[in-house]
């Protein structure tokens, strides 16, 4: 099932000049929703992990099925004042602004290895921003997972210090 052709390319969204690749195409077939998720859990399945974490909305998407089909537990990272209990925060620069992203204290125990999941990597800073928080929890980064890269906006740049899994590479 070739499912990477299910994401749709919109030219000048938010804002001009951005080529926004847009997954809600892929997530309405339910064949291609299925795929990218198996294919997801295949990509991680040598890794190690007690948990899986995910930013708002669309991590939210993939790693929600990802935590289900690897039988673990999931956090969510989301945005200002969104989480009901005492949360930690952390800000960062979008490829289009700025933002925050927020958890539960608590909701990473020190030690505990996390998986990050986000459904496309750009210039880096929201999957940046929780590693933060992963590690502001005391917890270990063992990996972070995309659905899609975007090549030469320097995200992987960023995630040196850690394995980077994306199936689709793409400008
Ligand atoms: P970044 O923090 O720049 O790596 O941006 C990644 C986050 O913003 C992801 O959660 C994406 O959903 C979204 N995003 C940023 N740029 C794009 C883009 N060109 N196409 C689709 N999503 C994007």
């Amino acid at each position: 099932m070739d499912f990477a052709n299910k994401i749709r390319l919109i030219k000048d969204f938010p804002k001009p000049g951005v080529n926004f690749r847009d997954i809600t195409t892929l997530l309405q077939d339910g064949q291609a929703f299925k795929a990218a998720v198996d294919a997801m859990t295949q990509a991680c399945a040598d890794m190690e992990i007690d948990l899986i974490a995910c930013p708002e909305a669309r991590g939210f998407v993939l790693g929600a099925p990802l935590a289900y089909n690897m039988g673990k537990g999931l956090v969510l990272f989301r945005k200002p004042g969104k989480l009901p209990g005492k949360t930690i925060k952390h800000s960062y620069q979008l490829e289009y602004g700025m933002d925050s992203l927020e958890m539960h204290e608590g909701a990473i125990l020190p030690g505990q290895k996390v998986l990050l999941v986000d459904d496309v990597l750009a210039t880096g800073g929201t999957v940046a921003a929780g590693v933060e928080l992963i590690k502001q929890s005391g917890g270990q980064v063992a990996g972070v997972a995309f659905l899609m890269e975007l090549l030469g906006l320097g995200g992987r740049e960023k995630l040196r210090d850690h394995r980077v899994i994306s199936l689709i590479k793409c400008d």
